[in-house]
């Protein structure tokens, strides 16, 4: 049993906005703030210093960890990389160094797809695996893979970015990263409306119905083929089906290079899975025995609890 000793703000830098909450025990116990994030730098960093204050001086904290979108430096400092998905002023800013300096107390920054990979291991879906891969399914991919209890980094901080596993050589599809062919860009839910749409458009105009009767189909959704598969709509049974495969691609690659106890999965694409479809999948394509596939516990607070797990055993053992 995994217990806070001291209280520790846990904070989640998204794209669109900031969480701050406070922990103690195993989940966000006290006043999560949320904070907006558009609008200038300059603003958006003082709410946030203003925020991370308010925090401390409320509830005697002792420490902070932070989840962040972008790549983290080995030191747990300063995010060093983004695909533009951070607020402005952010990237390259020293996170650790600045708080430190204005609150006195020790912080920690991490990756938030790692981040959520450690709280689904040290209290969620993956608890007592000490080999567990965590999938973060949106917009794009993110992932947070521990190897015999610890969280994989890479030489610079910058590795498990499983989003980015090639998927074909044809060179089809720009990835946010800047490359081509990547697995999010097939298998997250901006890949599952790009699916949708390439399969659309071989259709005849005339032959188009149900999801797709008078649809433009360059506005074809994710939304719109997911709700069509309640009525069974022939499409987006299709589509969905092409989508559980590229997803067991990627999953099978994993799982045949770390064989780990379990895969966590997880974000808002997480919940259309169909968990016996994709295990058979799965099962074609692995060479390792069976491994469990099971649905994150913590979603939206994983990136925030998961920083705090890591900032209390770095700061208070
Ligand atoms: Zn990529």
């Amino acid at each position: 049993m995994f217990s806070m000793s001291e209280k520790i703000a846990g904070i989640d830098i998204g794209g669109t906005k900031i969480n701050f909450a406070c922990v103690e025990g195993e989940e966000p116990g006290c006043d999560v703030i949320s904070l907006k994030t558009p609008g200038t730098s300059r603003g958006i960093l003082d709410a946030f210093y203003d925020g991370v204050g308010q925090l401390i001086a409320k509830h005697g904290i002792k420490a902070i960890g932070i989840a962040t979108a972008g790549t983290v430096d080995l030191e747990n400092s300063r995010v060093t990389g983004s695909t533009g998905n951070l607020p402005a002023g952010y990237s390259g800013l020293e996170l650790k160094k600045t708080l430190e300096e204005k609150f006195n107390i020790p912080v920690l920054v991490e990756n938030d797809a790692n981040a959520a990979a450690y709280a689904e291991f040290k209290a969620g879906s993956a608890k007592g695996h000490l080999n567990t891969i965590t999938i973060t399914l949106g917009t794009g991919i993110g992932g947070g893979i521990i190897a015999n209890g610890k969280l994989i980094r890479g030489r610079s901080g910058a590795g498990a970015e499983i989003g980015h596993i090639p998927m074909t050589p044809e060179k089809k599809r720009k990835c946010t990263c800047g490359a081509w062919d990547c697995w999010e860009a097939y298998a997250s839910g901006t890949g599952y409306a790009l699916n949708a749409r390439e399969l659309a458009r071989k259709i005849p105009v005339n032959n188009r119905k149900g999801v797709l009767k008078d649809k433009n189909i360059d506005e074809l959704t994710t939304y719109d083929v997911i709700s069509g598969l309640n009525n069974n709509d022939k499409f987006a049974v299709e589509v969905h089906n092409l989508w559980e495969e590229y997803l067991s691609m990627g999953i099978a690659s994993l799982m045949n290079v770390f064989e780990p106890d379990s895969v966590v999965l997880s974000g808002g694409m997480a919940k259309f899975i169909n968990y016996d479809a994709l295990n058979a999948k799965i099962r074609e394509r692995v060479v390792i025995a069976d491994t469990q596939l099971v649905p994150a516990k913590f979603e939206n607070f994983a990136g925030l609890l998961g920083a705090v797990y890591l900032a209390s055993e770095k700061f208070f053992r």
